[in-house]
């Protein structure tokens, strides 16, 4: 299948206007969908993961491509291997009769319209979990206006406040004003975090705040953001596993994981602008701080807590 949307290249914010059938442009991804791996995933927030474990099908490229990226290898390198829309609709359905409670497309916004494609086809054959959106947030509102009705979890990164640092670690300095619109208009679709009887999601929006070494992410300014113009109610993920990865050693600053001190300052700026539906992590003292996460989405007063799963870089 032909899409026209691949002759001028202009699904994200970097606008490349290049034909992918014929080149490629800042993503590196041309016009066939290319994955590194399917599988189920334990290392998601409990909602995601549940008790059997996130479908989870991880693009290879990027369009946003920061430094510190602990799956550098396919994002930047492309590792992978392509398959057509209806190979992945099949995967999809593969996921869906291995028991995963959703479809978990990571890093999936440079094949937006050929995974709409592919969404269409499994739906049609059968496929009927909820599908999560897992994305940078550096995204086009009518590329998201595109999903609309298709996806119903969205799980973006809000990765930056500061354009400065968007600059330098991502190549995007425009991304803290690009992300909140996006996830404005994300949350529009799916609203708040929905669980059904055994608390597994159904539909909504989780926002993943990576925590940076040295403040670099302006996680409690980004926090501020979110307050004021989506409020308090919309579920939020606090990420402490930061690790230096990718080409984070030419950059000095990046050079170490984040402190304790860094992360709960970031917990306690959510819990005091008065979020109601919090994941934390706990850090323990190791150069890889793993994303075992902790907590509910209930309402709650004091961080919540529970529950561990292992981290994403064992299911690469
Ligand atoms: S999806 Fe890739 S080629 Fe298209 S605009 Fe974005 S970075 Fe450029």
């Amino acid at each position: 299948m032909d899409f026209p949307q691949l002759a001028s290249c202009r699904i994200c914010p970097r606008d490349c206007g290049v034909n992918r059938y014929t080149g490629t442009g800042f993503c590196g991804a041309g016009s066939n969908i290319k994955i590194d791996l399917a599988a189920l995933h334990h290392g998601e927030e409990p909602p995601i993961s549940g008790t059997k474990g996130s479908g989870t099908i991880f693009f290879s490229y990027c369009n946003l491509r920061c430094v510190f990226c602990q799956n550098y290898t396919i994002s930047t390198g492309g590792k992978g291997y392509e398959l057509s829309c209806e190979e992945l609709a099949k995967l999809m359905l593969k996921l869906q009769e291995q028991q995963a409670h959703n479809i978990n497309l990571v890093t999936p916004t440079h094949f937006s319209p050929q995974i709409a494609e592919s969404l269409r086809i499994a739906k049609e054959a059968g496929l009927e979990l909820p599908i999560v959106w897992n994305s940078s947030a550096y995204e086009c509102l009518d590329t998201l206006e595109s999903l609309d009705g298709l996806i119903d979890i969205y799980l973006p990164d809000l990765k930056y406040a500061h354009g400065i640092y968007a600059g330098k670690y991502s190549s995007a300095a425009d991304y803290p004003q690009v992300a909140l619109a996006a996830i404005k208009a994300m949350y529009k679709q799916s609203g708040t975090l929905q669980t059904d009887e055994q608390g597994f999601a159904t539909r909504g929006t989780i926002v993943r705040l990576l925590v940076l070494p040295h403040g670099l992410s302006g996680a409690q300014t980004s926090l501020h953001r979110l307050a004021e113009e989506l409020g308090t109610e919309i579920t939020l993920s606090l990420m402490g596993q930061y690790y230096p990865a990718g080409k984070a050693s030419l950059h000095k600053e990046l050079q170490r994981g984040i402190t304790e001190q860094e992360y709960q300052a970031v917990v306690d700026t959510a819990i005091q602008l008065g979020f109601t539906s919090v994941f934390v992590q706990e850090l323990s003292c190791s150069d890889a701080w793993t994303p075992d996460f902790i907590g509910n989405n209930e309402a709650h007063s004091d961080p919540p807590i529970a529950c561990v799963n292992p981290i994403m870089e064992n299911c690469l």
